[in-house]
């Protein structure tokens, strides 16, 4: 392979870092660093061409939907590189899910197929083949579950010791087993994300611990292949609109930077708009979209169900400013009971994700209402993480046990006695429609 040179690079002042320095931030200014590729190189290798050509492929590393874009993405030698392999989720269209947006076209992008259940993994793959090839021992990170979950298995499988901070209490317990289980070192600590956030990069500073939650650049390269890869599921045709969750807006920041390459690239002519959803209650980028991002705003104590995206300090905020621009996107924000009435709706189609996933679906619906997005757009969605990330929450909205909400899709359990009688009056009373009784 031809050698193609990456350096880092801040997004603020434009100071340049060598690719293989361990920073996080500008020294100089302290602003987010953007991983640079030669773009005038990158053209003369054809690269749509290649990425069709390696479609399916069964060939290590190109059969993960990451590495397939390796040389966008992250160009390092084959030996450094620590794949699952992820990617390659599934597009899905439904009818239910059309009637219940208003969409006319609609394709949802599942990446809760990932190897551990969220979009995380295709950040992960990336970030610990860089502490791989930095010749690091110790991978470290702050989550709201997903990442760490991540972390410990791509951790792990690649041979590193793993340290993982969580707030206390409220982390769903299908990402806590996922992160005990694969054996990270894991730190409760009492504070909410942003305090974890806030000690994981004291402690990566001081301790030497390569820290991999998404203010590493490296991750966020990683997961530009989300949208690289849904391009050439839709054969290169760029839908209207992408819509994603945002949480410390990493994915939103990775796609604005996507889909910016593949312009400049001549792979496409323009990117999608990109809307990002937040939580009413965990909700800084709508407010400071509200002001047109002329004041940065800051939520001290995010509360929403959706626990992946309950996140007041994003990170990555300057990343996801830009990506709205670039994309002539926008930022929207849904209620508690429009996020579960959604997730339900996306679970009842035969899909399933978690709720954050799922806020990706109640703003299609929120921004068709509004007339943001033309019923006739083309519309395309992720679903961030697997159903059974948070079984409490799907399990507590059936079952009518969460505060405030009203199951308004609820599928209760019906308790019979073990007899046939009692089956047959059961099913005349619920749902005749759907089950024939034949005798
Ligand atoms: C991490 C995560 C998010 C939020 O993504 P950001 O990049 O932090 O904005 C949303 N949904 C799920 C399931 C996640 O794991
Ligand atoms: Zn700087």
């Amino acid at each position: 392979m031809i050698k193609i040179s990456m350096h880092q690079k801040c997004i603020k002042c434009g100071e340049n870092y060598p690719i293989n320095q361990i920073i996080y931030k500008c020294k100089k200014c302290g602003n987010l660093l953007d991983i640079v590729h030669d773009i005038e190189k990158l053209k003369e290798l054809n690269l749509k061409e290649l990425f069709n050509k390696r479609w399916k492929s069964r060939q290590f590393p190109f059969m993960s939907g990451v590495w397939r874009y390796k040389e966008i993405i992250l160009p390092v030698e084959d030996k450094f590189i620590i794949s699952r392999p992820e990617g390659n989720t599934n597009l899905y269209s439904s009818k239910n899910l059309l009637n219940y947006t208003g969409c006319k076209w609609l394709r949802l992008k599942h990446e809760g197929e990932n190897p551990t259940g969220s979009f995380k993994d295709r950040g992960m793959t990336t970030g610990v083949t860089q502490a791989n090839v930095l010749g690091s021992k110790v991978v470290a990170c702050a989550s709201t579950g997903n990442t760490s979950a991540s972390l410990a298995a791509y951790g792990k499988f690649g041979g590193f010791k793993v340290i993982i901070f969580i707030p206390e209490g409220k982390i769903a317990y299908g990402k806590l087993s996922q992160a005990l289980a694969y054996g990270g070192m894991t730190f409760q600590i009492r504070g909410n994300f942003d305090d974890a956030m806030a000690l994981v990069q004291e402690a990566s500073a001081e301790l030497n611990l390569y820290l991999l939650n998404s203010v590493n650049a490296f991750r966020l390269e990683g997961q530009k292949g989300i949208v690289f890869e849904l391009l050439q599921q839709l054969n290169w045709e760029v839908p209207d609109w992408l819509v994603c969750p945002g949480g410390n807006l990493g994915n939103s920041s990775a796609f604005g930077k996507g889909f910016k390459e593949l312009e400049e690239l001549g792979i496409i002519s323009s990117p999608p708009r990109v809307a990002i959803i937040q939580a009413e209650g965990s909700n800084p980028l709508y407010l400071s979209y509200k002001t047109d991002f002329k004041e940065h705003i800051e939520v001290d104590n995010p509360e929403t169900i959706a626990t992946a995206i309950k996140i007041g300090k994003p990170v990555n905020y300057t990343k996801a400013v830009r990506t709205v621009r670039w994309t002539n996107g926008t930022v929207e924000q849904v209620t508690e009971q429009e996020i579960l009435d959604a997730k339900a709706q996306v679970d009842g189609a035969g899909i399933g994700a978690e709720p954050a996933s799922c806020a990706t679906v109640a703003g299609i619906k929120k921004l068709i209402d509004t007339g943001v997005i033309d019923r006739k757009d083309k519309v395309t969605g992720i679903l961030t993480g697997n159903l059974l990330k948070d079984p409490d929450a799907t399990v507590n909205y059936h079952m009518n046990k969460i505060p405030n909400i009203k199951p308004t899709y609820a599928n209760k359990p019906i308790v019979i006695d073990a007899n046939l009688d009692a089956l047959k009056r059961a099913l005349k009373k619920s749902t005749p429609e759907q089950v024939q009784i034949v005798k």
